[in-house]
C-alpha cells in the first residue's frame, strides 16, 4: 500500500503572473496527500549560460513573454512520464525530465516548465514523509538542517532592477550582529525605514520609490559611495552601527562590453575594477562581492580572488549559473570562493543540490538567492535551511514576493527553537 500511496496522481501546470507582472509557470502536483504547488521565478540580469527560460515570443500576448509553450510541455510530455512516479524519488523525477528534454540547456521543454514540476514534486515528497520541506531537502542533501541564514537585504536597487544602465545592481545590508534571524530581519526593517525617511528628507518623495527587489531606487544617488554613505547614515539612525555589514552584487556582465567595464561614466579594465573594489572595501565594511567581474572574464576573476579572496567572499552568479560544469572550472582555476544558488539557472532541485555539494566539498560557501522577478513561493527559504547554507539574499524587507521568504524563515526559526543556529559574524 505504501508504494502506491506515494505515487504522483496528477500534474497541472498553468500560466500565472510574477512580481513584475510578467507571466511565469506554476505547477500543481497531486498525490494522495493533497495538492502541492510551485512557482518559478525569472531574472532580469540573467546570465548567458543559464538554462533556457522558454517564452512564446508571440508579440500579441504579454509582449512576447507568454509561457503557454512551457505550460503545454509540462501538461503533455512531462506529465505523461512523471505521473505514476514515486513523489519521494526526487532524483528519478528530475533525471527523467532531463533525459526527456535531451538538451544541454533544457531548451526543448524549458527550464521554467521542468523546474515548476521539480519543486512541486519536492513539496509533495516532504508531505508524503510527513516532514517540513526544509527537513525533507536536508534528507535529499544528506544534512541535518539547523542553520538559519544571515540575510543579505538589498536596500538600494540599481542597474536593470531600477531602470539604470552602467550601474552597480545591489547594495545589501547583513545584520551580522543580531542574536538570531528574527531579530536580524527586525534590525534590517528598522534600517530600511530610516533610509526611507532620510531619502525623503534629502531628495523628496520621488527618491523613496522602489525597484524590482523592494529596495529604494533613488536616481539622485548615482555612485556606490553615495549609496553606501546614505545607508551608513540610516544604520546609525537605526542604532545598529556595529551590527551591520555590506555586500554588493555588481551584476557586471550588464556593463561589460568589448573588454571594458563602464560604471557611470568611468571606463575600466578588469584590473581597474579590482582596484575599485579594493578601495571600496577599505572605506566600507563590505564582506562579500558578487559578479564583480563579467560572466566570461575568467582571468580577471582569478586575479580578484588572488588579491581580495582572503579578505572578502567572492561570489559567482552569472559566472557559475548554478551549473556544476562551470563551478568545477571555477574551482580548478581558483576563480572565486563562493557560489550563488538559483534554482532556475539550472532547472531542477537535484542539480541545484549538486552545485551546493560541489561548493561545500571544496570549502566554498553557497549563497541561496531569489530572482528579481519573484512569486509568493517561499521554496528557497526551506532550501537554504535544508542545506545549512547560512546565507540568503532575497531582496529588501518589503513587498510580499520578498517577505514570503523572510517570513517563512521566521517560522522555521520558531519551529527549530533552541536548536536553531544563526551564524552572525561567522556566516562564512
Ligand atoms: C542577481 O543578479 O543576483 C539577481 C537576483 O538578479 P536577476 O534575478 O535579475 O538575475
Ligand atoms: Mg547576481
Amino acid at each position: 500500500m505504501g508504494e502506491n500511496m506515494s505515487k504522483i496522481k496528477g500534474l497541472k501546470a498553468r500560466e500565472v503572473l510574477d512580481s513584475r507582472g510578467n507571466p511565469t509557470v506554476e505547477c500543481d502536483i497531486i498525490t494522495d496527500k493533497g495538492l502541492f504547488r510551485a512557482m518559478v521565478p525569472s531574472g532580469a540580469s540573467a546570465g548567458q549560460h543559464e538554462a533556457v527560460e522558454l517564452r512564446d515570443g508571440i508579440a500579441t500576448r504579454y509582449l512576447g513573454k507568454g509561457v503557454h509553450k512551457a505550460v503545454a510541455n509540462a501538461n503533455s510530455f512531462i506529465s505523461e512520464e512523471i505521473v505514476g512516479l514515486d513523489c519521494t524519488d526526487q532524483k528519478e523525477i528530475d533525471e527523467t525530465m532531463i533525459e526527456l528534454d535531451g538538451t544541454e540547456n533544457k531548451g526543448k521543454f524549458g527550464a521554467n516548465a521542468i523546474l515548476a514540476v521539480s519543486m512541486a514534486c519536492c513539496k509533495a515528497g516532504a508531505a508524503e514523509k510527513g516532514i517540513p520541506l526544509y527537513r525533507y531537502i536536508g534528507e535529499l542533501f544528506g544534512s541535518n538542517p539547523d542553520t538559519i541564514p544571515v540575510p543579505m537585504c538589498n536596500v538600494i536597487n540599481g542597474g536593470k532592477h531600477a531602470g539604470q544602465e552602467n550601474d552597480i545592481q545591489e547594495h545589501m545590508i547583513m545584520p551580522v550582529g543580531a542574536a538570531n534571524f528574527t531579530e536580524g530581519i527586525r534590525m534590517v526593517s528598522e534600517t530600511y525605514h530610516c533610509l526611507k525617511s532620510l531619502l525623503k528628507k534629502k531628495f523628496g518623495a520621488g527618491a523613496m520609490l522602489i525597484g524590482d527587489e523592494g529596495g529604494f531606487a533613488p536616481p539622485q544617488l548615482k555612485t556606490v559611495q553615495e549609496r553606501l554613505g546614505l545607508v551608513t547614515e540610516a544604520i546609525k539612525k537605526a542604532g545598529y552601527e556595529n551590527e551591520m555589514v555590506f555586500t554588493l552584487d555588481s551584476a557586471s556582465s550588464e556593463f561589460f562590453r568589448d573588454g571594458v567595464y563602464t560604471v557611470g561614466t568611468k571606463k575600466m579594465s578588469g584590473g581597474e575594477m579590482i582596484d575599485f573594489y579594493a578601495d571600496l572595501i577599505k572605506t566600507y565594511p563590505i564582506v562579500s562581492i558578487e559578479d564583480g567581474l563579467a560572466e566570461d572574464d575568467w582571468d580577471s576573476w582569478v586575479e580578484m580572488t588572488k588579491k581580495l579572496g582572503d579578505k572578502i567572499q567572492i561570489v559567482g552568479d552569472d559566472l557559475f549559473v548554478t551549473n556544476t560544469k562551470r563551478v568545477k572550472k571555477g574551482i580548478e582555476l581558483k576563480a572565486a570562493n563562493s557560489v550563488l544558488i538559483k534554482l532556475n539557472q539550472i532547472g531542477t532541485v537535484t542539480e541545484t543540490l549538486g552545485a551546493i555539494k560541489m561548493a561545500y566539498d571544496t570549502k566554498w560557501t553557497a549563497v541561496v538567492s531569489h530572482r528579481s522577478g519573484e512569486t509568493e513561493d517561499s521554496f528557497i527559504a526551506d532550501l537554504v535551511v535544508g542545506v545549512n547554507a547560512g546565507q540568503i539574499k532575497t531582496g529588501a524587507p518589503a513587498r510580499s514576493d520578498r517577505n514570503a521568504k523572510y517570513n517563512q524563515l521566521i517560522r522555521i526559526e520558531e519551529e527549530l527553537g533552541s536548536k536553531a543556529k544563526y551564524l552572525g559574524r561567522k556566516f562564512r
